[in-house]
This record gives structure tokens, sequence and C-alpha cells, in this order.
């Protein structure tokens, strides 16, 4: 065959039966190959779900919790609903997003990357359409939902302002930690103080659960149950508990009498009270219903200026009123003139608490 017959041969096997340039294998080029292909695909539009109360968001049939503003969450959309083919390499989407109203946003995608060797460039446009709707936990709380009330009450006495303070502040924490581990219907409804301590309205019996066991570990005493059956919903029995929170009758500072002796509370589970003896500190235990008095509390005790001592009588001086009294030091306690010695004063006597 001569040698020019064979050259045109070759040139019409490689080139693109499409658009006529070059071709490796003369089937289609690299360029009208890819142009064949959809390497991308985006919807025209996604809609969604946000709670105008709390801000929380739906996503597949989910409430979430977001914090995220409209347009990192516009942004965040338009990114999930852009799909690449894993065959392009090097994908690249750039975003941006245009208000149209308060309903509807407007995000402008340019994609990119290379395929078969071609660099690959793509736009779309995806409407976002907002819609707004209540969440499952602005509705129940709306609705005054509750599964249950955690009650703060004290053995014996009426819980101080400073427990149910503080019995409140640990609520508010235990709700804290729960949302933001993703616990949406742990919430407080209500806190209300009545008469005899605090009521604590829950969500969910998860948090009525650990709020009665989080003021016990901090607080002392003990919780009881108690469910109740008030209905029934698909064939579920429906209880809402309520969650019994007993401080103990003596806490923690409080100054009693014990054998005959004067003590400081150390801790107390509402069964036994751990004390240190006063003034030698030595600790001891005893069931709560061996306790002879409660005389008050460490906290209102002040320090008074010992001015002199005679045997086992010393003479102290009130900080408060500048009045000097006597009074007898129990065995083994130091005190000398110049000292200065906490004491607490009751009705009609002066404890000496070292
Ligand atoms: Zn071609
Ligand atoms: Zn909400």
């Amino acid at each position: 065959m001569p040698k020019s017959s064979e050259f045109k041969i070759r040139i019409r096997e490689n080139i693109c039966p499409r658009c006529g340039r070059p071709s490796a294998d003369g089937g289609l080029c690299g360029a009208c190959r890819v142009a064949q292909l959809s390497w991308f695909s985006c919807p025209a539009r996604v809609v969604s779900i946000c709670c105008p109360s709390c801000g929380s968001w739906k996503e597949a049939g989910l409430w979430v919790d977001t914090g995220v503003p409209r347009e990192e969450l516009a942004y965040e959309l338009a990114r999930r609903a852009i799909h690449i083919i894993p065959e392009v390499s090097n994908p690249g989407v750039a975003i941006s997003i245009h208000d149209q109203s308060s309903n509807r946003s407007i995000a402008e995608c340019r994609m990119s990357g290379t395929l078969l060797g071609e660099p690959v460039e793509g736009s779309c446009q995806i409407e976002i359409l907002w819609q707004k709707e209540q969440c499952d936990r602005c509705s129940r709380m709306s609705g005054s939902y509750h599964e249950g009330v955690v009650q703060v009450r004290a053995t014996g006495r009426k819980p101080l302002p400073w427990e149910l303070r503080n019995a409140g502040r640990i609520a508010h924490e235990v709700e804290e930690a729960l949302v933001s581990s993703g616990e949406r219907l742990s919430f407080i409804s209500e806190i209300e103080e009545t008469r005899d301590g605090l009521d604590i309205t829950i969500g969910s019996q998860r948090i009525g659960q650990e709020i009665a066991t989080a003021i016990v570990r901090a607080m002392g005493g003990r919780y009881t149950t108690h469910p109740k059956l008030v209905g029934e919903r698909a064939g579920k029995r429906l209880f809402r508990i309520t969650y019994s929170v007993r401080l103990p009758k003596y806490m923690r500072g409080d100054i009693i009498v014990v054998h005959g002796r004067y003590a400081e509370v150390q801790n107390a589970d509402g069964r036994d009270v751990r004390f240190s003896e006063i003034p030698d500190g030595q600790q001891r235990s005893a069931p709560e219903n061996r306790i002879d008095a409660l005389v008050g509390n460490v906290r209102d005790a002040a320090e008074y200026l010992v001015v002199f001592r005679e045997g086992d009588t010393i003479g102290v001086l009130d900080p408060a009123t500048g009045e000097s009294t006597e009074c007898r030091i129990p065995p083994g306690m130091q005190a000398e003139p110049g000292d200065r010695i906490r004491i607490l004063r009751t009705a009609d006597e002066l404890i000496l608490l070292g």
C-alpha cells in the first residue's frame, strides 16, 4: 500500500465524530464525552422548617437546636443539596445567597472540578423556602405539657431561702446540660415557690430524675418517686411522676446538742448525721433521731475578743455591741487574752466554737 493512503486512513480514525477535533481512539473526544455526562445535580428548591419561637430546625423530620444564623443555614442547605458524582476530582462549590423575602432566598451555586482529565464548570440556582412551624418543645411548653414535678422539701422544717435558690440553680444547670446534649424535651416549664418549698415542673422523666439526683448529691437528703397514671395514648399508659426530694433536717454548719455536748454538723443524709464535737473536733456520727437539739448555724457566729482569763472563766467583747460578757471555757479549748474566738449567741447563752 502506498504510504499516502495509510496516512489518510489514520487521520480519519483519530477524529472525534461529534466535533471533528482530534480524538485519541477515533471515538468521542474527552470534551465531548464530558459534555454528555451530567456530573452534578441540584434540586430546584429546598424547604427549611424553622421554629419561630426558639430557632430550632427540622431536619429529616427531627427537630434539632442549631443556634446557626439564617445565612449560614442557607449555605449549609445549598451545599448539602448539590450532588457531584464521585468521578470528579478536586470538586469545588461556590455559593452566594440572595434573600428575596422573609420566606424565600436564592442560592447561586457554581461548581467546578476535573473529569476524565478535562476541567469542568457548571452552575445552578436553588430556591430556599423558609417555613415556620412550632417545634415539638415549644408546642409542649405552650400547651403546658409535662411529665412530672420535682418537689423540694425539708424534713421537719421549711427549706431556707438560700436552699431554694440553690435547688433552682442546680435544676437550671441540669436543664442546660441536657438540652445541649440533644435532649430537646428535657425542659423545665415552671419553677414555683410554694408554702413548703419549691415545685419544679418538668418536660421529661429523664430531667426529673437528674434534677432530683443532683440536688440530693449537692445538698444531702434523699428522694423518692411517686408515679401517677394520668391516661393512655396509643395503647401506652401515661404516667406523671412526682420526685419528692427531702432535704435533711440538719445541714452542714448546724450547731447541735448530741450526747449532752455541742457539735458542728458536717453532713446529713436524712438518716445519719456526721458531726465534729466542739471543741476537740472529734468526728462522730449518730442517727438523726438521737440528736438532742438544734441551736443554730456557724454562719451566725461572730468573732469575739478575749479580754481576760481567770481559771475557766474568760471575759469576751461582743464585736457588735462592745459589751463585755463572762463565760466558762469548755475543757480542752484554748483561749488567752488577746485571742479571737468564734462564738454563737443564742437567746440565752454564748456557745464557744473555738
Ligand atoms: Zn469532540
Ligand atoms: Zn421551638
